[in-house]
């Protein structure tokens, strides 16, 4: 039923659009514009306001279409794919080689997530077109994903029709299942030490690079940098960024580093956490100018999310076994070692799970999308609305 031609224009068109975290309004309005082309009314579809919500300059809010049922016994079923990329995919040209869509220039391709965008368009038209018997169905496009997870962090559930359960497409083959992933938060610490003259009164000067630079290494002499594990437990950690100084001949006075930490335990997410914050302290501490004087750190976590498994019983992940079981596929239930969308429907109650539609090496040059798989996954999404349907 699905035709994999239009499958494949909805997939290279949206693939074509620029639209980083925080400029998705581009992308927002060719979804638009193809959802009403297969059939959406317009009073389906709205955007939230969630970005004026975060602030800080995001143009659009998050895109939410409520279908309503044929079957209006059915309970509201959602499905989600963030509109945002990330900014390695700025300028992407998509072209087909072989049976892979890659990028032509130098660039991220954006498959993460367009290729989960371009189903759910494709599963919009399938069921219009053909006036395919579904249950009521929200489709929503969240903004600012890949920054944090924000936009679905800042959904209403009654925006979106309170849906029982959800499908998240973000991922990669179209058998596997997404029944956990990690919680993460994002750290920033900012230091302040005291501005003098480089060659004339350095020793009156203290230096915030030096306090970064200490607090840094003994973070990673601690075994807390990078991949790290103690006994059983496990965690990752990393400094994103840096930025501090004005000059060479003056003692650098502020600086501001930003990073992230992840695991899929709670209990050791806070001990890595705990172990940045008191490195960042006696850093500050160690570092005096001739008169005694040192500097000082502002350690904040800036945002998180939680950690969630889901049980193997739940209604969404025993749908979507059967619906990557009806196309012969085997499915593959995994734990991500990174944060979705999905982390906020599950802290929020709305049991979810993680699906893949094609995309492959997310954030890299070499990123792709596997036609095949990616049209397999439109096939997944169909019989998830006919399962759910009954
Ligand atoms: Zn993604």
């Amino acid at each position: 039923m699905i035709n994999n031609d239009r499958a494949m224009e909805h997939l290279m068109d949206l693939l074509a659009i620029e639209g980083p975290t925080g400029r998705e309004t581009q992308v927002a309005a060719a979804i638009t514009r193809k959802l009403i082309e297969a059939g959406c009314r317009k009073s389906w579809i709205r955007t939230d306001d969630a970005h004026r919500r975060l602030g800080d300059g995001y143009e659009t809010g998050n895109l939410i279409v409520r279908l309503p049922g044929t079957i209006r016994t059915a309970p509201r079923i959602m499905f989600s794919a963030h509109m945002d990329t990330v900014p390695l995919c700025r300028g992407a040209i998509p072209q087909i080689r072989g049976g892979r869509v890659v990028s032509k220039s130098d660039t991220g391709l954006g498959g993460d997530d367009r290729s989960g965008c371009a189903a759910m368009v494709t599963l919009a038209e399938t069921l219009l077109k053909n006036k395919v018997p579904h249950p009521p169905i929200t489709l929503l496009f969240p903004i600012a994903e890949e920054n944090g997870l924000h936009g679905s962090r800042m959904v209403r559930f009654e925006d979106l029709g309170n849906p029982v359960m959800g499908f998240n497409l973000d991922g990669q083959e179209p058998n596997e299942i997404v029944i956990g992933a990690m919680s993460s938060v994002r750290w920033q610490a900012e230091i302040t030490g005291i501005s003098t003259h480089a060659g004339l009164a350095p020793h009156k000067g203290v230096s915030a690079g030096l306090i970064a630079s200490r607090a840094m290494a003994r973070i990673a002499q601690e075994g807390y940098f990078g991949r790290i594990e103690k006994g059983h437990r496990k965690g990752t950690s990393n400094l994103g960024t840096m930025h501090g100084g004005e000059a060479n001949n003056q003692v650098m006075d502020n600086a501001v580093l930003t990073g992230e930490c992840r695991s899929h335990s709670p209990a050791f997410l806070d001990q890595i956490v705990r172990v940045y914050r008191k490195s960042f302290e006696q850093a500050a501490l160690s570092v005096t100018n001739d008169a005694g004087r040192t500097g000082s750190v502002e350690f904040s976590v800036i945002s998180d999310y939680r950690a969630f498994r889901l049980k193997k019983t739940e209604t969404c992940v025993r749908i979507a076994r059967e619906a990557v079981e009806s196309l012969g596929l085997a499915p593959n239930p995994l734990v991500m070692d990174a944060g979705l969308d999905a982390n906020n429907f599950n802290e929020k109650g709305l049991p979810t799970v993680t699906l893949g539609t094609g995309s492959h090496r997310f954030h890299q040059v070499d990123e792709y999308v596997e036609i095949q798989e990616y049209l397999t996954a439109c096939r997944v999404l169909l019989a998830i609305t006919q399962l759910t349907a009954r």
